[in-house]
């Protein structure tokens, strides 16, 4: 067998190298150019021929083993999240990488660098795919939905464009490796593997008054602003009907209130998610929440514009793949390298988008400290999470691919993705575009009735 910790190993400066050039130069999604351009040429220089998503930031490139067989695609993320208390925030844009995506991508030049290593593909089958994808964290929507208005893109979620372009055709399973923060778990703990976590949908409302001169004539005005914060009141009094096993999360922000002090403010932005464990708890819970948002509209005689967008679908790891990987990382390690963890995440993330066509795993490595997305996180050991990060990568995806990939094909015959085909995906992905007005006013002013978006 391959030794894929010493070959990792030999390519260490490369790996941190490309970690702190990506920690140093962060970018939000869609608008990674930097970043991809860096990775590009760092791919071209071993050697490979790159295809370029080239109107958005993200490539990918296939590495061919010549013996026919599975199609497994190995995934690194490129986008930053923003924090702009964060120490090693950009000054302009407050982008930081807070989510430690930069670790993913030295993971990949890791695996790049180890496959043009002689011998690196022997008795292997079938092709391995890296793909550098853009836009995971689903932020700055209105950004996004700007270039959706220009045709650039059409989904939000850089892996969902990235299937619907094609990319992922005739890939029959993809990986990735997430770093996270495992000091409570010990000092050996190198990787956890969960089952699985929340899908999304997003929600970019726009509540809308009527502007008034706020100290001379208020009584002409409709105020937004108090629309906005009654409706996000009128959600909080519905959380305790939201049952445990669904793990439904709204957790808005507004992201305009008001244009200025000395008017009523007619327009308001209010952005959130819509978290659950399923598609069916997401859509039942929206029914609710979208009610209690209409409310705040309606008290004040204002309108809310709900602005729904697809946002992830609940991520499941598939679990022949997760036993496969949990059992060649101890092997590589020790048995206690791996943890197993029954902890459902109750973030969301575009693999869940992959897991609904595709058997995935989005494998954690240790090595982040502080909290995801906020002030305090860094990448405190590198080891872990970057090379460990292509060690993992390299381990699993030899163990499916060697003996005429008898375990590959396995996943894919054990494997039950939610939908049949992406078409099939898509079509459910463009039922949740909303942007209808809540409530519908007569002549007079009295509200006919609310509008539920979907029933
Ligand atoms: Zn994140
Ligand atoms: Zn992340």
């Amino acid at each position: 067998m391959v030794d894929f910790r010493a070959l990792t190993e030999k390519h260490r400066v490369q790996i941190l190298n490309t970690y702190e050039t990506i920690w140093a130069n962060p970018e939000t999604g869609y608008k990674e150019w930097k970043t991809t351009a860096f990775a590009e040429q760092i791919f071209e220089s071993l050697g490979y021929t790159l295809t370029r998503a080239g109107d958005i930031p993200g490539f990918y490139t296939d590495i061919d083993t010549g013996r026919p067989g599975p199609v497994i695609a190995l995934l690194a993320e490129l986008d930053s999240v923003i924090c702009a208390s964060h120490p090693a925030a950009d000054p302009e844009t407050g982008a930081v990488h807070a989510c430690g995506h930069a670790a993913q991508m030295a993971g990949l030049i890791g695996v790049a660098a180890v496959l043009k290593e002689p011998g690196a593909l022997d008795g292997l089958c079938g092709k391995i795919r890296l793909m550098a994808v853009p836009a995971e964290e689903l932020l700055e929507i209105a950004f996004r939905d700007t270039l959706r208005a220009k045709g650039t893109i059409r989904y939000y979620g850089g892996k969902v464009e990235f299937l619907y372009r094609g990319y992922f055709d005739g890939v029959d399973m993809a990986l990735m490796v997430h770093s996270s923060n495992l000091s409570s778990a010990g000092p050996q703990a190198r990787y956890l593997l969960v089952p699985g976590g929340n899908g999304c949908l997003l929600k970019n409302m726009i509540y809308e008054g009527k502007a008034a001169h706020a100290g001379g004539a208020p009584q002409n005005g409709i105020n937004a602003l108090y629309a906005a914060n009654l409706g996000i009141s009128a959600v909080n009094a519905l959380r305790e009907t939201f049952i445990e096993k669904d793990y439904i999360r709204f957790h808005p922000i507004i992201t305009e209130g008001g244009q200025i002090v000395n008017a009523i403010p007619d327009r308001v932005k209010v952005e959130s998610y819509v978290r659950g464990a399923s598609w069916e708890a997401i859509l039942e819970a929206n029914e609710k929440i979208d009610r209690a948002l209409a409310s705040g509209a309606l008290a004040v005689g204002g309108q809310l514009y709900y602005g729904d967008r697809p946002g992830y679908s609940p991520l499941h790891n598939d679990e022949e793949l997760s036993s496969i990987c949990a059992d060649i990382l101890r092997r590589t390690y020790d048995e206690e390298a791996v943890i197993i963890s029954e902890r459902w995440d109750t973030g969301s993330t575009d693999m869940g988008d992959l897991s609904t066509v595709m058997p995935v795993l989005q494998i954690y490595a240790a090595g982040a400290a502080g909290h995801g997305h906020g002030a305090d996180y860094f990448i405190e050991d590198k080891d872990k999470a970057c090379l460990g990060g292509a060690v993992a990568l390299l381990s699993t995806v030899s163990a499916l691919l060697c003996d005429d990939a008898a375990k590959a094909y396995k996943v894919i015959a054990h494997a039950k993705p939610l939908f049949h085909s992406k078409e099939e995906y898509f079509s459910l992905m463009d039922s949740l575009f909303c942007d209808d007005p809540a409530i519908e006013y007569d002549d007079e002013g009295a509200m006919v009735h609310w509008k539920r978006v979907r029933t």
